[in-house]
């Protein structure tokens, strides 16, 4: 075990959505609701926190890079708002309790794990805990969402996520057809659509993966038309990335670090937009 699992807090899960993977681990499912803290390629060290049922996966896209694999049974059901107040709670204090958390810094509390944060019945109410516990047991630490971004069109959705700190909304494509071939979406959704809502939040940042294989998405024809929508979302910060270890998807590759640094040059350039890089064997 390596230093920073070495806690009694549940070994981390490695969600696939959001980089926010442990090559060690390879079940990728959230067996707890608090998890962690993960090393994070984009965050740092960061607490997961998973509003979605355990060890089902719950989401509005099926993506072909997902490691979480099939969907859960639609009964099982998500945690209850007290019970995300009461784990929380006790992770957050374990945390203080061990002072800095043995030379790590938390970096930033996460929702992400099974799926899509934002199907969850009470999404206000666990941001209210959230927002109150991070002002009482870890003042300064971020808060941060990761989303598909499906939901971002009820208004309900918008006004609770616009109190965290960060909405990191996927915008893997450029065009409509290769979002339903990448991302797959269970109900009827343009990626337009999803970027002209995060456009509506305060707070949104746009987080892309870039593939090459069976899927391209880093050719002209969908870069031209991602950096529109990138323009309509008008995040305050792009992140690219790509695949840290296969997929399912045998047919996708990673995408090459100076690939990525020439899409992110044309967001800078062309968007007047920060946009990091997070390669593969980068940042890690
Ligand atoms: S958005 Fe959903 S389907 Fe896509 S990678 Fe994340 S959990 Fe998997």
């Amino acid at each position: 075990m390596c230093e920073i699992l070495d806690l009694t807090l549940p070994a981390p899960p490695a969600p696939t959505c959001d980089g926010r993977i442990d090559p060690k681990v390879h079940t990728a499912l959230a067996t707890e609701t608090i998890y962690g803290p993960v090393p994070s390629r984009r965050y740092g060290n960061t607490l997961g926190l998973n509003l979605l049922p355990s060890a089902h996966k719950r989401c509005t896209l099926r993506c072909t890079y997902c490691q979480l694999g099939p969907e859960g049974k639609a009964e099982t059901p998500y945690p209850t708002v007290a019970q995300f107040e009461g784990e929380l709670r006790g992770a957050l204090e374990y945390l203080n309790a061990h002072g800095d958390f043995r030379g790590m810094v938390l970096h930033g509390l996460v929702l992400s794990g099974n799926g899509e944060t934002t199907m969850h019945p009470e999404l206000g109410a666990a941001i209210d805990v959230l927002l109150r516990l991070r002002a009482e047991l870890a003042p300064g630490v971020p808060t941060i969402l990761l989303t598909g971004g499906t939901e971002l069109g009820r208004p309900e959705v918008r006004a609770a996520v616009a109190r965290l700190d960060e909405v990191a909304v996927k915008l893997d494509a450029g065009t409509q057809k290769t979002f339903e071939r990448l991302n797959m979406p269970i109900t009827p959704i343009t990626i337009r659509s999803i970027a002209e809502a995060a456009a509506l939040l305060p707070n949104a940042v746009v987080q892309t993966l870039l593939v090459h294989g069976s899927v391209d998405n880093t050719v002209a024809s969908e870069i031209d038309p991602w950096l529109e929508l990138v323009r309509i979302a008008r995040p305050k910060r792009v992140d690219l990335y790509t695949l840290a270890r296969p997929p399912i998807e045998k047919k996708l590759r990673s995408v090459p670090a100076p690939v990525l640094e020439a899409i992110a040059q044309r967001v800078r350039q062309e968007l007047s937009i920060p946009c990091r890089v997070f390669a593969e064997g980068l940042n890690d």
